[in-house]
């Protein structure tokens, strides 16, 4: 199996962040390939806070595990390669995974942040 391609992508009506990689709603492209699409979040809680996210819509990282592992290890390397040009390789990945746990848009969406010493 092979990680998602662009050619087979999968939206859904009213996801924010299906608009945000169709380009529908403006965002700051940080990468972008046939997979994934990488830009600033608009919040950020570090110096460089980047979300990673499927160009396919998944709900969250578990149903991404489960139908596409490969996306989900692809997803990794883009954070290290954000992590490699910003600050030496170091980064915190978080998935934020159902509403009790603070996800608020259900296209999942990797957190990458680094650029600075973080909190513990
Ligand atoms: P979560 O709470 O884990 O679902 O994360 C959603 C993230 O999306 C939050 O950190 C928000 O700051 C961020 N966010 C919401 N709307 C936008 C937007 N239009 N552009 C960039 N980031 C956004
Ligand atoms: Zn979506």
């Amino acid at each position: 199996m092979t990680a998602d391609v662009k050619n087979s992508v999968k939206t859904e009506a009213d996801c924010l962040f299906c608009k945000i990689i169709a380009g529908e709603i403006p965002s700051y492209k940080v990468y972008e390939d046939d997979v994934v699409y990488a830009f600033k979040d608009i919040n950020p809680k570090a110096k460089v806070h980047v979300l990673v996210v499927p160009k396919n819509h998944y709900k969250n990282v578990a149903e991404l595990a489960e139908q596409s592992p490969e996306t989900l290890v692809h997803i990794v390397e883009t954070a290290k390669n954000i992590a490699n040009d910003a600050f030496g390789g170091s980064f915190r990945l978080i998935f934020n995974t159902g509403k009790e746990a603070g996800q608020s848009v259900f296209h999942v969406h990797a957190h990458v942040l680094t650029g600075e010493v973080l909190d513990e």
